[in-house]
């Protein structure tokens, strides 16, 4: 016998009942975006490799040990499944001359690859809503995408989410404060790990954001970013909070937020939950003006952030959200070959009146298509047999109401007692 197949480990199934609650979560997340005049954008999920190693930076996480990456077998080109969605969105801004209609609010909702060790909250293949805008310099958007966010938090009935936010500075800045930690970690080279000392001289600010416990208190103590920004790049944080402030949305300051990707300058934050345990970031993002140029495009700021799905789907969860199960309005129950034709053709019908309808498929006595019927949750059934289908009738009965009374009906007019009976039930609620 052959050995079952699984789906890849890290790489979820998500069933109806889950995927259900998926839908309603992405339908609020859309009507969310369009209020604040985002529009959706949809790029493939394979991607050129040098894409992501030039956007996202050559000494990452990602790119150093996460990427799925593959050779195509046809004509040898180096291709990554993509492991966040901001690189390919600025390619496609690039490639379509997108950047010349600037400034541009997009969008995206999708998968994400990442060779992580899988945990809760933390899978190889995770989606993300993805939320760029491109051609705008000032603090104003900033401030406007971190508000957003504390709206969805509304929106979903979540609350508890904090916010965290820094400044990078511009890239000169980082490097003077890079040369200063650079020498205040050489003086701990005995209590480096690994990944710290291979980053010493490549990526110094990437300790910062070590998980290490061993680091933490050294990692403190070190050299602060923010005090070796220039006037501008502190008045540019300066505008971020003051916005942030007149919308009384409380926030912390982190100066040890740095994020994982080497795009970022000048704001960045993160909204973060203590309910999820060591997972507890649901959104993150901040400013990239480097990006589009060093991807090939004329110099253009931008500003983004991404939103981790499953989480947010656990944290809805964990908060008792549940997004009613939908079910059908009518549950079209028949036996008999007239009665089966005469079912398709009321079905139809049902629906032509903007009713939800389950059609019984697969025979079985009336019986047991009424236990279907019940289970289905559908507020009506609609029943026929031959007997009705010789007259062009059916048997309508309330599935919700002890002892309700069932109604026999010409078909041609059981759109109007349906919709006629779910007014009155919605009017009753
Ligand atoms: P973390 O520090 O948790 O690894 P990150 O800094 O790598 O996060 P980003 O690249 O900023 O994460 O991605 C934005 C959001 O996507 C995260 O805040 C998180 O909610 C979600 N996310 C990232 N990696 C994963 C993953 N492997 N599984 C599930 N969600 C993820
Ligand atoms: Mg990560």
């Amino acid at each position: 016998m052959s050995q079952t197949l699984q789906s890849v480990r890290g790489m979820n199934d998500i069933l109806p009942d889950e995927a259900e609650f998926w839908e309603v979560f992405e339908e609020t997340v859309r009507s969310w975006l369009k209020s604040y005049g985002y529009r959706p954008i949809r790029m493939p999920i394979v991607e050129p490799t040098p894409l992501f190693k030039r956007a996202i930076g050559e000494v990452t996480d990602i790119v150093e040990k996460e990427m799925y990456s593959f050779e195509d077998s046809l004509n040898g080109e180096q291709l990554t499944l993509r492991p966040e969605g901001t690189a390919g969105c600025v390619r496609a801004v690039i490639q379509h001359g997108l950047a010349n209609q600037i400034p541009r609010r997009l969008y995206y909702i999708g998968q994400m690859f990442r060779h992580e060790r899988p945990q809760k909250g933390r899978y190889r293949q995770f989606h993300q809503v993805g939320v760029e805008s491109i051609g705008f310099a000032g603090p104003d958007i900033d401030a406007e995408m971190i508000l957003m966010g504390a709206r969805l938090w509304d929106d979903l009935g979540l609350d508890g989410i904090e916010l965290q936010i820094n400044s990078l500075g511009q890239p000169e800045e980082r490097a003077q404060h890079r040369a200063a930690l650079i020498a205040y970690f050489e003086r701990y080279q005995d209590i480096l790990d690994e990944d710290a000392k291979r980053r010493l001289y490549t990526n110094p600010l990437r300790i910062l954001d070590t998980k290490n416990p061993a680091l933490q208190e050294m990692c403190a103590q070190a050299p602060k970013l923010i005090d070796y920004l220039g006037a501008e790049s502190l008045a540019h944080f300066e505008g971020v909070q003051q916005v942030l402030k007149d919308a009384g949305v409380p926030y912390t300051v982190n100066p040890r937020l740095v994020r994982g990707l080497d795009y970022y300058n000048l704001t960045v934050f993160e909204w973060v939950t203590d309910k999820l345990g060591a997972q507890g970031t649901v959104c993150a993002g901040g400013r990239y003006d480097g990006l589009v140029g060093q991807l090939g495009g004329k110099a253009t700021p931008a500003c983004g952030f991404a939103m981790g799905v499953e989480r947010l789907i656990a944290l809805i969860k964990e908060s008792g959200g549940e997004p009613a199960a939908p079910a059908p309005d009518v549950y079209v129950v028949h036996q008999g070959e007239q009665a089966s034709r005469l079912a398709f053709r009321v079905a139809e019908g049902l629906r032509d009146q903007g009713i939800d309808v389950l059609l019984h498929c697969g025979g079985g006595s009336f019986k047991s298509q009424m236990k279907k019927a019940d289970g289905s949750g559908a507020t009506f059934a609609v029943v026929i047999g031959d007997d009705e289908a010789a007259t062009g009738e059916a048997q309508l009965k309330f599935l919700r109401e002890e002892g309700a009374a069932q109604l026999k009906l010409k078909v041609d007019d059981l759109a109007e007692a349906i919709i006629g009976q779910l007014i009155d039930s919605d009017e009753e609620e």
